[in-house]
């Protein structure tokens, strides 16, 4: 639904090529893209290590649906990268991951109810739909036709950063609480930052009800830092949900956590769990290459550097013509509000002006850069941004950001 412009009208350019930053679509134009397959490419497009490896280990076989060494590889490999994680079990989408990592955490504690936080994403399933960020943010609705009451009736709604809300309803014994799930940095509603003291808040509240804590991690994981959120916050989740950066552009997911609630899933234990392609080679033989590039090349300095400069000679733009905006980042995670700063929670980002967003958006179309065509995205950023590029979306946005002050101002 994104993808299709629903958000900022006019048609979207077909890709026929990705190489590092840059995008090439069917009627020969190129754009610098701040996409990145929506965070899946921390490398850039078609980098050659992942192109490789995923070449390579098609020639062997696509699937076999029988163990492989590869996946117990890219398993370790996450278990020694993500602090949290102690067992992992791999799946094809970031959506499957969550609703795994939910049916987990009920069959753990034997209770019903989820906890979620408005504006954060956790893929398509239908219990995580209500007032979630990402299409469902774009296009204003809280819930979608298809869903019945009785799947979303175990779904509770907090509004986010707000720790007292949480303990209130914990207080209120009404609801016997399996988890607490949320993105540790929503960005599917725009990034809003966790406030302060607000993760470990969370960490405390569930701690103490026997209610598992999920972070999920498909954005945040292997982008903020090696060891994703809970490692740049210094919070231990009992259950994590990873996705995109880890499969290197391929469908590849997974969620992990804890030794004795992983224990619970089948085989070794009662909880269902399964999927014809999950661990599939050749997904697992670029995640692999994708997970040993963050390891020799460590990029989060870099990138975070790359991010401030952009974000601040973007936001020197827009004041410059006069809009009012809010620049949330957190790392190289980073969103522009069309609105009066700050914008803390997805309320508020809602209340955005996203008809200026649109007008932006399309200036810097014109202009050789593919924003994400939602102001209810993040930015996304990968080592194959060099100055030049930089430099691109710099000038673009100076020139956008005075086309678009005169617009309003017309
Ligand atoms: N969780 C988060 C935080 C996401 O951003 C997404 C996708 O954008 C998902 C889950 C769902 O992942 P997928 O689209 O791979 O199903």
């Amino acid at each position: 639904p994104v993808r299709a412009f629903g958000a900022v009208g006019g048609t979207p350019p077909f890709v026929v090529r990705g190489e590092g930053a840059v995008l090439h679509d069917a009627d020969g134009r190129q754009y610098v893209d701040l996409v990145q397959s929506w965070g899946a490419l921390l490398f850039g497009h078609a980098r050659p290590e992942i192109v490789e490896a995923a070449r390579e280990a098609a020639g062997r076989g696509t699937s076999f649906g029988a163990p492989t060494e590869a996946e117990v590889e890219l398993a370790e490999r996450l278990v020694a990268m993500v602090p949290s994680v102690e067992r992992v079990r791999l799946v094809s989408s970031g959506t499957e991951a969550a609703m795994g990592a939910i049916r987990l955490a009920r069959g753990v504690t034997g209770r019903p109810t989820v906890v979620k936080f408005d504006g954060c994403y956790h893929g398509h399933s239908d219990a995580l739909l209500a007032r979630s960020g990402s299409g469902m943010a774009t296009f204003g609705i809280p819930g979608t036709p298809g869903v019945t009451a009785g799947a979303a009736a175990d779904t509770i709604v907090l509004p986010w950063g707000d720790a007292a809300t949480v303990e209130e309803l914990f207080h209120s014994g009404g609801h016997p609480i399996a988890c607490v799930i949320l993105e540790p940095v929503p960005a599917n509603i725009g990034v809003l930052p966790p406030p302060e003291g607000f993760l470990a808040a969370l960490r405390e509240i569930t701690e103490d009800a026997g209610t598992l804590l999920v972070f999920d991690e498909v954005i945040t994981g292997f982008r903020l830092t090696r060891g994703g959120a809970q490692e740049r916050f210094g919070v231990r989740p009992d259950l994590t949900v990873l996705g995109k950066v880890m499969g290197g552009g391929f469908p590849c997911a997974a969620f992990g956590g804890r030794a004795d609630v992983m224990d619970q899933l089948a085989p070794d234990g009662p909880i269902y769990q399964a999927g014809t392609l999950s661990g599939n080679p050749v997904a697992v033989a670029a995640g692999l290459a994708a997970l040993e590039l963050v390891d020799r090349l460590d990029p989060y300095e870099a990138l975070d550097r790359t991010a401030a400069s952009l974000t601040a000679a973007l936001a020197d733009a827009l004041s410059g013509a006069g809009i009012p905006h809010a620049m949330n980042r957190v790392g190289s995670l980073f969103s522009v509000f069309f609105a009066e700063p700050p914008v803390p929670d997805a309320d508020a980002a809602r209340a955005a002006d996203h008809r200026a967003y649109a007008r932006f958006f399309h200036a810097m179309l014109e202009r050789g850069v593919y924003l994400p065509p939602s102001g209810f995205e993040a930015w996304f950023l990968s080592t194959a941004h060099g100055q030049d590029e930089v430099e691109r979306v710099i000038e673009a946005g100076r020139e956008a950001a005075k086309e678009v002050a005169a617009t309003e101002g017309s």
